[in-house]
């Protein structure tokens, strides 16, 4: 069933040198193929936003060992989340030397840097890696894609798949009509600054030594009550700060995500972390937020879609770029399994599918499916309840002689003032549903 009568024919074509095309690049060249992947930057990374943790055991399924050489800032050793009110933050964490350890969890990366180190793996062996080329559209033949169109002088360019790994909003997806209707409730906007910070400062006020680092996730007032999250990552002699949250809610309530970063770094338990550093890099970007319930179709005939085009990330546990790895070499080993049956249809693509379905990417997408729906419909998780935790956690740890028993008393009084028990017992039990 494959069509050789194209001149410009390779076996796969990968739009986008992200995390997800250079895996699925790898897993391809590693079985011989002849793989082209075009990259609308100046050079792979140079055009891709992250908070920026980068998982290890995804990484280590393409490359072996990748953290001995690839460009890293820190591996982590503490998670910290913060439950941020107007002046207080109700914080809890965890902290490990086993996550001290190699091989470690996770780290703290820059993309650019990142990117550049991975899809230089992938031309070493042996793909053909073309730089500052915009993909345009797809071309199609009997219903089938078998090739894309660039902005490049005679730029088509013809395979037996391609791979759109083009990131949140692929141009891909949307030019084969996979994309249903881009909705605004499905896309976050994310911002993220680097800020340069003194090394030894870094170290001293997230209590980490030369190598470890910390990320702290920030709820509540982070957002100014919208349905999002901020986060602070430690790099070498840097932080990465960043908040992102749902278009539909940007837009309601006419708040802009600068104005939301500013307020993130002006929090009075955010601003002693950043004092004496300064923004050298701001950079803003789409997160495909919508869950399982956004996922397009896996693939078509000639065609699959992998990473953020295909609308795979985990926001409750900031994973993406894991996902994005993953589904990509499971496209890779796909398009293997299509190319020994020669057969590059829907359905002899659909290893894919079958992968990704068994997959931790669509059970953990699955079990969260009603979580952004619940929460739009919730909004007092991300302004009331930040606020009812603050004042019982302020009530709890003030010593004024009143008797833990009566404090106890005051707490709940507190809490009911603000909202009936029955309402608060159902959405914790409701809020439990959702993410269990
Ligand atoms: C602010 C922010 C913080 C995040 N933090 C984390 C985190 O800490 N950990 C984590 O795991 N994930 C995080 N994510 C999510 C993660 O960045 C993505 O899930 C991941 O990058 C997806 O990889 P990808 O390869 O699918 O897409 P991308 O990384 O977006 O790569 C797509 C590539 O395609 C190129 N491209 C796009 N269109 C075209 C075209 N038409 N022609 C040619 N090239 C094209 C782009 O230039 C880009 O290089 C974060 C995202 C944001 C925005």
């Amino acid at each position: 069933m494959s069509d050789n009568s194209y001149s410009n024919k390779y076996d796969v074509i990968i739009v986008g040198a992200g995390p997800a095309g250079v895996s699925a690049a790898i897993t391809c060249a590693k079985a011989g193929l002849n793989v082209i992947m075009l990259e609308r930057g100046e050079h792979p990374g140079s055009k891709n936003v992250m908070g920026g943790i980068l998982y290890r055991h995804p990484t280590e399924q393409i490359i072996p060992e990748f953290y001995k050489e690839a460009p890293l800032e820190r591996h982590i050793t503490e998670e910290r989340v913060w439950l941020l009110s107007k002046d207080s933050a109700v914080t809890m964490g965890y902290k490990s030397k086993r996550f001290d350890e190699e091989p470690h969890n996770c780290f703290s990366v820059f993309r650019s840097k990142f990117d550049k180190w991975f899809a230089q793996k992938a031309v070493d062996m042996g793909v053909t890696l073309i730089c500052e080329t915009l993909v345009e559209d797809v071309i199609m033949k009997n219903g089938k894609v078998v090739g894309i169109r660039t902005n490049r002088d005679y730029g088509d360019l013809y395979a037996n798949v391609i791979v759109a790994a083009d990131g949140a909003n692929s141009l891909i997806a949307a030019r084969a009509g996979l994309h249903p209707e881009v909705r605004s409730n499905t896309l976050a906007l994310a911002v993220k600054e680097v800020y340069s910070l003194d090394r030894e400062k870094i170290e001293d006020r997230f209590n980490i030594d030369s190598e470890g680092g910390v990320t702290i996730e920030l709820l509540g007032d982070a957002t100014q009550g919208l349905m999002g999250t901020a986060f602070i990552y430690t790099n070498k002699d840097s932080l990465s700060i960043g908040v992102g949250a749902f278009i539909s809610q940007l837009m309601k309530q006419k708040i802009s995500v600068y104005d939301l970063i500013e307020s993130v770094k002006t929090h009075p338990m955010i601003k002693p972390l950043l004092k004496g550093g300064e923004t050298k890099e701001y950079l803003a970007h789409l997160i495909p937020e919508g869950g399982y319930r956004a996922i397009p179709k896996y693939c078509i005939d000639g065609l699959l879609l992998v990473g953020d085009a295909a609308m795979l990330v985990n926001s409750l546990h900031r994973e993406g770029s894991n996902l994005a790895m993953t589904s990509g070499r499971f496209a890779g080993e796909a398009i293997i399994q299509a190319h020994s049956d020669g057969d590059f249809t829907a359905k002899g693509l659909s290893t894919y599918k079958e992968l990704m379905e068994h997959s931790f990417i669509v059970q953990d997408l699955k079990k969260y499916k009603n979580t952004e729906k619940f929460f739009e419909e919730h909004m007092q998780f991300f302004t009331l309840y930040p606020q009812i935790a603050d004042d019982a956690a302020y009530e709890f740890f003030k010593v004024d002689g009143i008797p833990k028993k009566e404090k106890q008393k005051i707490i709940w009084k507190q809490i009911t003032n603000k909202i009936p028990s029955w309402r608060l017992l159902l959405d914790i039990y409701n809020g439990w549903r959702v993410v269990k």
